[in-house]
């Protein structure tokens, strides 16, 4: 780099770092995050997972609601109920499969019972709604309910929801909305899901 061009490099350096100074000393608000993490790309489920793991390694609460069981067990809940962290999982052993709207919905419903109570409870930071957004999409919660509970919940826990094709209501209502996108996926080249790795 000649010195002129460092020169120009320093000086616009120095406009980013006033810029990004700016927007911390602003940032002073404390409260609980809502993130919705949606679209139909991988990593939606493992992102809400990452946060937890974020979480309890400040030796902080964090619990966990899975709305839909996977075909395979979940590592993730292997190593964080070891390390205290409750999980909620939809018993009826939901998957992408079942057609049953009445055995689903009363499942979705009893598994929300459970999330509420966590959603009530202050001493618990962080809240994984993981799959939530499709218990609204099939109608198998009331999203008016869904809302309630998350408007009420205690001002410094954070939540959590994942799940494709995010109800317009939950994303409006969320401080943070990320959208993965799909730009290529393994399984469609025909490499099954990998232990370890997708589950
Ligand atoms: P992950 O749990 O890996 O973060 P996700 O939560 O974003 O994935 P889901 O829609 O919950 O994705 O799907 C769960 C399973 O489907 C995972 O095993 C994941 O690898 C797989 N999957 C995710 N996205 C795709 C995709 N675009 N095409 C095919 N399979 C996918
Ligand atoms: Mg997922």
């Amino acid at each position: 780099m000649s010195e002129h061009n460092q020169d120009k490099h320093k000086a616009r350096q120095q406009k980013v770092k006033e810029q990004v100074d700016a927007k911390i000393e602003q940032a002073q608000e404390e409260k609980g995050i809502l993130q919705v993490i949606t679209g139909n790309g991988k990593g939606k489920s493992t992102s809400g997972f990452g946060t937890v793991a974020r979480c309890v390694g400040h030796g902080m609460n964090a619990a966990v609601v899975q709305f839909i069981k996977g075909m395979w067990e979940c590592g993730e809940r292997n190593l964080l109920e070891r390390a205290g962290v409750p999980f909620a999982v939809m018993k009826t052993g939901f998957t992408w499969e079942t057609q049953n709207r009445e055995t689903d919905t009363k499942a979705a419903q009893a598994t929300w019972q459970q999330a509420k109570q966590w959603l009530q409870d202050d001493s618990i930071d962080l809240v994984l709604l993981d799959e939530l957004t499709y218990m609204v999409s099939y109608d198998y919660l009331d999203l008016d309910d869904v809302i309630t509970a998350l408007e009420n919940r205690p001002a410094m826990q954070s939540v959590i929801i994942t799940g494709r094709g995010a109800h317009r209501r939950l994303t409006e209502l969320a401080d943070t909305v990320s959208e993965m996108r799909n730009v290529k996926h393994a399984f469609e080249a025909g490499i099954k899901a990998q232990k370890g790795f997708d589950f």
